[in-house]
């Protein structure tokens, strides 16, 4: 349980970082909150030569807004995510989920560059920035660039970043639709999610159900339909399933879950904000018992509706 040895360096600007970044080579490591790359030290399965600490560069930690975007440092932590009053109002999505995310210890130390950029698909906030379809803006050895959530989780923890290039910003345009929801299913109440469902919008993006967070294509595709036809369609739910990518340390009992698109109903046709949808996971338990879970969410409707705080 002691790292490997590694040279020890600390950043005191984005300029700074990305130097020691390029001096460092393909052996060098960004270290932020530290909270996923530490236990890999640990464990010696990430063995960097080079720490290249970023976790005190202050110029990238904020949440704002920007030419339509609520825009948010990669180093705010998640903590700092959860409280954020702009983040309350415009994406509580976003807020509501990584005030989900560990305990809090994890959510003062960790920050939502290290999320994405570690790509755990079991992490919350890589399937919250793909349902906001959020874009990352990064500086590295040659230049600046923007990727798009949807281009930057490339298999499992593995990422469009290229050796010394830094995450700085992650960009996220207002949602048109403000129904947001995100279900994560726990063994215990802090531990990472065996299955989870981010849902903004008709946008939806699944935690543990692949290699990387994916869109639940086939609901969002059912989401989008008029509600008249979504009511029509229901014997035949546009239904999501899969086993939970990485089972077998946090989800010994579970087998597959479905995340479907199960109800959809207009109590009005003449007034969209009633519209509904309705999520359910499932989860087979010892053959018999269903454990089952439901969310609803509302889109088109108010910004923040009253049902969609007591989920989680
Ligand atoms: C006990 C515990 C419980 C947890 N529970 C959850 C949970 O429920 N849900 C969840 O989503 N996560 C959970 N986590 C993970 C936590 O959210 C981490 O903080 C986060 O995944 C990594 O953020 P970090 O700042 O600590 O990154 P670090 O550990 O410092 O870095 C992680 C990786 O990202 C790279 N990196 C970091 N910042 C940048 C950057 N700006 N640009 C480029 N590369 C960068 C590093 O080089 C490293 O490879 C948990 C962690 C622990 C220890």
């Amino acid at each position: 349980m002691i790292p490997a040895p590694f040279t020890y360096k600390r950043a005191s600007s984005v300029d700074e970082a990305l130097d020691l970044a390029a001096q460092a080579g393909e052996d060098g490591k960004f270290l932020a909150g530290g909270h996923s790359l530490m236990p890999l030290m640990k464990l010696r399965l990430a063995v960097p030569e080079t720490l290249i600490d970023i976790g005190r560069l202050s110029e990238l930690s904020y949440v704002r807004e920007d030419d339509g975007h609520v825009v948010v440092g990669a180093l705010t932590t998640h903590d700092e995510l959860a409280r954020s009053d702009l983040l309350g109002s415009e994406l509580p999505l976003l807020a509501h989920a990584a005030g989900q995310v560990g305990d809090p210890q994890v959510r003062h130390c960790g920050t939502i560059g290290g999320s994405l950029a570690h790509a755990d698909p079991a992490a919350d906030l890589p399937a919250v920035a793909l349902a906001l379809r959020a874009t990352f803006r990064t500086r590295g050895p040659s230049g600046s660039r923007e990727i798009a959530a949807g281009d930057f989780f490339l298999g499992l923890f593995e990422t469009a970043l290229l050796p010394g290039e830094l995450l700085t910003e992650i960009r996220i345009p207002r949602p048109p639709s403000a129904g947001w929801s995100f279900q994560k299913f726990t063994k215990r109440g802090i531990d990472w999610a065996i299955v989870g469902v981010a849902v903004q919008g008709a946008n939806v993006a699944l935690v543990n159900m692949g290699a990387t967070p994916v869109r639940a294509a086939a609901v969002e595709g059912a989401l989008s339909r008029p509600a008249w036809a979504r009511a029509k369609r229901r014997p035949t739910q546009p239904t999501v399933q899969a086993r939970p990518m990485i089972s077998m340390a946090r989800a010994p009992t579970a087998s597959t879950w479905l995340v479907s698109l199960s109800g959809a109903r207009s109590r009005s046709r003449r007034r969209e904000p009633d519209r509904w949808a309705q999520f359910l996971t499932q989860r087979p338990v010892s053959g018999s018992c269903l454990a089952r879970r439901s969310a609803s969410v509302r889109w088109r409707g108010t910004k923040r509706p009253s049902n969609v705080t007591a989920w989680a």
